[in-house]
C-alpha cells in the first residue's frame, strides 16, 4: 500500500496547471506520467548570466547588458537578418535575428527606450552581437530576468523554459517526507533532506552543482540505490528463509575430482568452498559464479553437480546455446558415467523418439544430471527430485528464465539451490546493481599453462598480409578461427558474405576450411565444430556463434573481420577462444571495411583490447567509452533503469547503498521502526517500474 503521503507525487502530471492534450503526451515521454517523474528529470545545464558591458563582454558568456535602443535596420531584401543598434556607456551591442517580424521586434525594442538585454555573446569583427536574444525586459521588470536558469532535456514541442515553469508547480506539491537515511551517515555527507535536495537539483546556482557529487544529486542517487538495493536484499532473505534440500560431497564428487585430468587451481578450490558452504546451509543457494573467459567455472560447476547426485538429487546445467551444451554434455556425460551416474542432454533438436527416453528418465529419476539448453524448463519436463540448478553463460538468460529451471524443482523438493555463471561483461561497477540479490564467488587466477594472446589491431586494407601470414602458421600445423560478423539487414546477405569469405581463404590457402554459421541445421554444424576441435580442419570461418563458451585448446590465431561492429565485450568473448594452449596466441583485429570514414575512432576504441585482457577492465572501459548508456542491453535483462545513479560516478554510493540495506533488513525485518516506516516511503517513491500493481 502507497503512503498516503506520498499521494501528491503520484498523482499524473496531466494534473499540473498548464499541462493540456498537447503537452501531456510531450511529458509523459520525456519523463513518465506521475508528478514524481517530472520532479526526477534533473537539470542538464544552468545558465548563469552576468552583468556586463560592450566593452567588456565576453564571446560566448550568457549576459545581461543595460542599453538604450538606439534604431532598427531593415533587411534590404530577404535572407539578410534584422538588426537592433543598441549602446551603453562603453559602445554598441547589436541585436541580431536571423528571421522574424520587423514590427514584433520594433515592439520588443523600441527606439530611444532603456532596456535590459540578454543573451549568447558573439563578438564578430569588432562588434559585440547578440543573435536572438533570450530576454529584452523594460528596467522596472528586472526582476522577471532569471540570474540563474537550469536548462531541461528537452524534446520537439517543449521547450526548456516551458518545462522549467511545469517543474515549478510541481516542486510546490513536495511535501516534507520522514528522513530514512541515518542521521550519522547523513550529517557525515553534508547532505540535505529530501525536499530541500529535490529544490537545489532544480535551483543550480552553478555547473558545479550539475555534477554528481553535488550534495543534492549525491544524497537522492544514493536514495534510489537505497531503494534499489532493499529490494534486492529482500529477495536474497526470502531465498534464505526458504528450506532446500541439504546438499554434500560424496562418492561421485570423489570419482569425479579424481577423473579430473588437471587440479583445482586455488580460486577454483575457493569457490568450491563457498558453493558447498551454501550447498550444506539448508538454505537455498543464490550464487554467482563469475570468472573471466577460459578461467575454468566448468570445472567448479560439475563437483558441486556431482555433490547434488551424491546426496541422492537430481541436478541440472543449461546453456544458453546448443553448441555449448552439446560440449558440456560431451566432457561430462562419460566422466558421470564412470562414476555410475546416468547423465541426458536435452536440446530443442532431439528427435521425438530420443526426447521421449529422456524425459522418461529425467521423470522417474533414472537420470540423475541433464544438460540441455532453454528445453530444459519446458513444460513437458519434470524432474523426481531437481536439487541444483547450475546455468551458465547466465546474462544469456533472461531472469525469468533462470526462475523458471528453479520452479521445476521448487514443486517436488521445496527449494532448488542455483549457482549462475558468468565471464561477465558486465562492469565491477554494474555488479551490485545487478546481483545484489546473489552472493559472488569470483575466480580471478587462470588455470596454468595459459599463454598470453597478442592482438593486432589493422585496416582491412591489409588483409592480404593477414592471409599469407596465416597460411604459413597453418603450414606449422596452427589452426585458426575467422570470424565474419552478422552486419547486413539481412541474414542472407551476411552468410553470403561468410560462404564467399570461406571461398576466397580455400583458394589463397589450399587447406580444408570448416564454414559454420547460425542458420545451418544444428547437426551440421555440430559436425563442423566436432571437426574442428578434433583437429581435422585447420580453420574455421564462422559468425559468431562461436563467441560463448566454445573450447579448442589447440587453436591458436584469431581474425576478426569487421571488428569495428562488434561491442568491446564481444570481441574479448571471441578472443578468449584462444590461447588456451601451449602454442604463442594471436588475434588480429581488421577494421574499416569499405566504409573508410569510419577509421579512427573504431581504431581507438579496439585500441583497448590490444591493452589488456581482463574482461572486467575491457568491459569497464566499454562502459565509459559509451558515456553509460545501455553498452550491454542491460535494461533488457532486467537491469534498472537509473534517474539519478551514475554507475560510474556514484560507485562509493552504491556500495554503501549496497551495505546500508542488508544492514536495514537484519535489523528491522518488518520495517516496524519509525525509520522502518519512512523506509516504506523510499521504496515507494523510488519503484520506477511502471507496471505496478495496486497504483493506491
Ligand atoms: P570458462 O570459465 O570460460 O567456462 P572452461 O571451464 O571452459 O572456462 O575452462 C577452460 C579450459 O581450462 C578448459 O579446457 C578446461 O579443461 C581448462 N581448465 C579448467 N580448470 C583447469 C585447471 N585447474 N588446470 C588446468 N586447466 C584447467
Ligand atoms: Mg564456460
Amino acid at each position: 500500500m502507497r503512503p498516503e503521503i506520498l499521494f501528491p507525487l503520484f498523482a499524473p502530471v496531466d494534473r499540473l496547471k498548464g499541462v493540456g492534450p498537447k503537452v501531456a503526451p510531450l511529458l509523459h515521454k520525456l519523463a513518465g506520467p506521475l508528478v514524481r517523474d517530472l520532479l526526477a528529470l534533473a537539470p542538464t545545464g544552468v545558465i548563469v548570466r552576468r552583468r556586463t558591458t560592450s566593452a567588456e563582454a565576453v564571446e560566448g558568456e550568457t549576459a545581461i547588458f543595460e542599453v538604450v535602443i538606439d534604431r532598427l535596420i531593415r533587411p534590404g531584401r530577404p535572407g539578410v537578418p534584422i538588426k537592433v543598434r543598441a549602446s551603453d556607456d562603453s559602445g554598441f551591442v547589436h541585436l541580431v535575428w536571423f528571421h522574424g517580424s520587423t514590427n514584433h521586434i520594433e515592439r520588443l525594442a523600441p527606439p530611444g527606450e532603456r532596456r535590459l538585454v540578454s543573451g549568447k555573446v558573439e563578438r564578430f569583427g569588432g562588434e559585440v552581437q547578440i543573435p536572438h536574444p533570450d530576454h529584452i525586459i523594460p528596467l522596472e521588470r528586472a526582476e522577471e530576468l532569471p540570474i540563474v536558469e537550469p536548462v531541461y532535456p528537452q524534446t520537439q514541442g517543449l521547450t526548456s523554459r516551458q518545462i522549467r515553469r511545469l517543474v515549478e508547480s510541481a516542486l510546490a506539491l513536495a511535501p516534507e517526507l520522514p528522513e530514512w537515511q541515518d542521521p550519522a551517515w547523513r550529517a557525515r555527507q553534508g547532505w540535505p533532506d529530501w525536499r530541500a535536495a529535490l529544490l537545489a537539483l532544480h535551483a543550480p546556482t552553478g555547473p558545479a552543482e550539475l555534477l554528481p557529487e553535488a550534495p543534492a544529486r549525491a544524497r537522492l542517487a544514493f536514495d534510489e540505490a537505497l531503494a534499489h538495493q532493499l529490494a534486492l536484499a529482500r529477495r536474497r532473505r526470502s531465498r534464505q528463509v526458504a528450506a532446500a534440500p541439504r546438499i554434500v560431497p560424496g562418492t561421485v564428487s570423489e570419482a569425479l575430482l579424481a577423473a579430473l585430468p588437471f587440479t583445482l587451481t586455488g580460486a577454483q578450490s575457493r569457490a568450491l568452498a563457498e558453493i558447498r558452504a551454501d550447498l550444506a546451509s539448508g538454505e537455498q543457494m543464490g550464487r554467482l559464479l563469475q570468472g573471466d573467459v577460459g578461467s575454468g567455472k566448468t570445472a567448479v560447476a560439475a563437483l558441486a553437480l556431482a555433490d547434488a547426485v551424491s546426496s541422492g538429487f537430481q541436478a541440472a546445467l543449461m546453456a544458453p546455446t546448443e553448441i555449448l551444451a552439446r560440449q558440456h554434455a560431451l566432457k561430462l556425460i562419460p566422466m558421470f558415467a564412470a562414476a555410475g551416474v546416468e547423465a541426458v542432454l536435452l536440446t530443442g533438436r532431439d528427435s521425438a523418439a530420443e526426447r521421449r527416453d529422456t524425459l522418461a528418465a529425467l521423470a522417474d529419476g533414472r537420470a540423475a544430471l541433464a544438460i540441455g539448453t532453454h528445453a530444459l524448463f519446458q513444460e513437458a519436463v519434470t524432474f523426481r527430485n531437481l536439487g541444483l540448478a547450475v546455468i551458465d553463460e547466465q546474462h544469456r538468460f533472461g531472469v525469468s528464465e533462470r526462475q523458471r529451471l528453479q520452479a521445476k524443482g521448487d514443486l517436488a523438493t521445496g527449494g532448488v539451490h542455483l549457482l549462475t555463471m558468468s565471464a561477465t561483461p558486465i562492469p565491477r561497477t554494474l555488479e551490485l546493481t545487478q546481483y545484489g540479490d546473489l552472493d559472488v564467488s569470483r575466480l580471478h587466477e587462470k588455470p596454468p599453462g595459459r599463454t598470453p594472446v597478442t592482438t593486432a589491431v589493422l585496416p582491412q586494407a591489409r588483409i592480404g598480409d593477414v592471409v599469407r601470414r596465416l597460411g604459413a602458421a597453418l603450414d606449422r600445423g596452427a589452426q585458426a578461427y575467422w570470424i565474419c560478423p552478422l552486419v547486413a539487414e539481412s541474414e542472407a546477405v551476411d552468410l553470403a558474405a561468410a560462404e564467399a569469405r570461406a571461398a576466397d581463404l580455400t583458394r589463397a590457402l589450399r587447406q580444408p576450411i570448416g564454414l559454420a554459421h547460425g542458420r545451418m541445421p544444428g547437426a551440421e554444424r555440430a559436425a563442423v565444430m566436432d571437426a574442428f576441435a578434433r583437429g581435422e580442419l585447420p580453420l574455421l570461418v564462422a559468425t559468431t556463434v562461436v563467441e560463448v563458451g566454445v573450447d579448442v585448446p589447440n587453436a591458436s590465431i584469431m581474425v576478426i573481420e569487421h571488428a569495428d561492429r562488434f561491442g568491446l565485450a564481444q570481441l574479448h568473448q571471441l578472443r578468449g577462444r584462444v590461447g588456451r594452449g601451449a602454442r604463442a596466441s594471436a588475434c588480429t583485429l581488421l577494421y574499416g571495411g569499405e566504409d573508410a570514414g569510419l577509421g579512427e575512432t573504431a581504431r581507438e576504441r579496439l585500441e583497448i583490447l590490444r591493452g589488456t585482457e581482463d574482461g572486467f577492465e575491457i568491459a569497464e572501459a566499454d562502459f565509459r567509452l559509451r558515456g553509460g548508456g545501455d553498452p550491454l542491453g542491460l535494461r533488457q535483462s532486467g537491469f534498472p533503469a537509473y534517474r539519478f545513479v551514475d554507475p560510474v560516478r556514484h560507485r562509493a554510493l552504491m556500495q554503501a547503498a549496497f551495505d546500508d540495506a542488508r544492514l536495514i533488513l537484519a535489523r528491522d525485518p518488518d520495517l516496524t521502526s519509525p525509520r522502518g516506516a519512512a523506509i516504506r516511503v523510499l521504496e515507494h517513491l523510488f519503484d520506477w517500474r511502471p507496471d505496478r500493481p495496486g497504483a493506491d
